[in-house]
């Protein structure tokens, strides 16, 4: 019988591969030797606008992937995934660009093998051995174009702690958001029924009070505000000296003189992120009450960057972003 599967397997399975995909697949992205390559690879399969593919998760599979987020925060990588993330894998990357070591939680499940991931889980990835207690992260990546590139190249260069990157086109969804109806159920900055939010309040809990900073890197229209770059602390309240978005800015101004760089109080660009879920949470709004009520202060931990699209070259943030945290 073996002998007889193994002939047919030569004979045959060529041809049935080429014709017909397996029926359960993994796009592990296994291939992908670097940071930049594992997030291109991972965005190019993440359900995209209008895919109708965005499966918000349980309670179970919230409070499953908040435990790999804070075991991965304290330097684990080596980790049985929890059953309930049997769509996703855990595995250290080490980067051939720079050789070092990154631990990576990443859903991969395929199972009409379409080449696109079934639930829109989304990215987590830490470097153990950070020198920057930094979240870099792309909730509108692939909408908010190269802005996960950004994220993970920023993140990379600078040894900050943790990049996260939500699992699907904020568009993906048909469905409204219960959280914020103006927006869609898999848009992750407006909602809090997914891995990304449930990261944020897995950092939140895991630093206290501990000095941290989370900046999510968004993209605008080049006509949407007179600004090439708009940065809040998500409250539409001009920054107070000292605080970081007044640093960065400075300091990116500093090595970009000619960029036109707002924050609130400054401009009328109305981009102040007020109605952020993660800002508001970072801001003290409790995540029950994030969906409808505004932050009353900001705590300095949530930059929220927007930016025209020739803006968004890693390349030209990663200085000021070490100046910043030095
Ligand atoms: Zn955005």
């Amino acid at each position: 019988m073996r002998f007889e599967q193994s002939i047919w397997c030569m004979l045959g399975a060529g041809v049935l591969m080429a014709s017909r995909p397996a029926a359960s697949a993994e796009l592990t992205c296994s291939s992908s030797a670097t940071l930049e390559a594992l997030v291109t690879c991972i965005r190019d399969q993440m359900p995209g606008r209008d895919s109708g593919i965005f499966v918000a998760p349980s309670s179970t599979q919230m409070t499953a992937w908040r435990s790999v987020v804070r075991a991965m925060m304290g330097g684990s990588c080596n980790l049985l995934l929890p059953s309930s993330l049997s769509s996703a894998r855990i595995r250290l990357l080490r980067d051939a660009g720079n050789g070092r070591r990154y631990c990576v939680l990443m859903e991969v499940a395929d199972r009409n093998s379409d080449g696109i991931v079934d639930l829109g889980l989304g990215t987590f990835i830490v470097d153990a051995a950070a020198e920057r207690e930094l979240s870099h992260s792309a909730p509108h990546a692939t909408a908010d174009l190269e802005t996960e590139i950004q994220a993970i190249s920023i993140f990379k260069a600078t040894r900050s702690r943790s990049f996260l990157m939500a699992g699907a086109h904020r568009d993906a969804s048909f469905d409204d958001s219960v959280c914020q109806s103006s927006y869609l159920a898999s848009d992750v900055a407006h909602d809090v029924t997914n891995a990304f939010h449930a990261t944020f309040q897995e950092l939140a809990a895991f630093y206290g009070s501990r000095p941290w900073w989370a900046i999510e890197w968004h993209g605008m229209a080049r006509d949407t505000c007179a600004e090439d770059v708009f940065a809040s602390h998500g409250m539409d309240v001009a920054p107070a000296r000292g605080d970081k978005i007044v640093e960065l800015t400075r300091n990116l101004l500093a090595r970009k003189p000619t960029w036109r760089v707002g924050v609130p109080g400054s401009s009328d660009c109305s981009l102040n992120a007020t109605t952020n879920v993660q800002g508001r949470l970072l801001n003290g709004v409790p995540t029950s009450q994030v969906c409808g009520r505004a932050a009353a202060s900001y705590s300095g931990r949530f930059l929220h960057i927007e930016q025209d699209p020739a803006f968004r070259d890693a390349r030209d943030w990663i200085d000021a972003v070490m100046d910043t945290w030095r």
